[in-house]
């Protein structure tokens, strides 16, 4: 349950926020090649977890359309982690919450799209699988479901993740 990974659902989409003057212009494109964003820097909190929230109810309703049963159940809740540094994400699935590291996303771009692309559906899937089928037969809940769930996303079943970051 604890770190991460991606491939992504055919979305074709352009997203354009625009912030106040004071702040950069970040301007995200996703085109078809299933890659996010290309991010600015310095985006804060409550900017990112739109972001995230956004993202999430897609990756969720992909699921839904996969798993009909799912349907009856909400998305879940996103939350920024500010202090991990090793562990990226988290899903505590009696609570319908995942956890993200904030100093993942604002470490660099590349990142801030391994965030997007890999662990934010792969700590979705955790929240899916519970709902569908209980708790994991593996403590870390890197069952065979959860691994099937994430080969039918696209994804590579993969609990680790590539990302090194400073502790600060
Ligand atoms: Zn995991």
């Amino acid at each position: 349950m604890n770190t991460l990974v991606c491939g992504r659902a055919n979305y074709t989409i352009i997203i354009v926020a625009v912030s106040s003057v004071f702040e950069k212009l970040i301007f995200c494109v996703c085109l078809q090649n299933n890659t996010l964003p290309w991010y600015t820097m310095g985006m804060d909190k409550t900017k990112l977890l739109t972001l995230i929230n956004r993202e999430g109810v897609m990756i969720w309703d992909s699921l839904c359309e996969t798993y009909p049963t799912l349907v009856a159940y909400d998305p879940p809740k996103f939350k920024l982690n500010p202090y991990t540094w090793r562990t990226a994400g988290m899903c505590f699935q009696d609570l319908n919450l995942v956890e993200l590291g904030y100093k993942f996303f604002k470490s660099n771009t590349k990142n801030f799209d391994y965030m997007m692309q890999v662990i934010l559906p792969h700590e979705i899937i955790h929240q899916a699988d519970f709902n569908l089928h209980g708790e994991s037969e593996k403590r870390c809940g890197h069952g065979a479901q959860w691994c099937k769930m994430m080969l039918q996303y696209g994804l590579p079943a993969d609990k680790f993740h590539p990302m090194e970051i400073s502790r600060k």
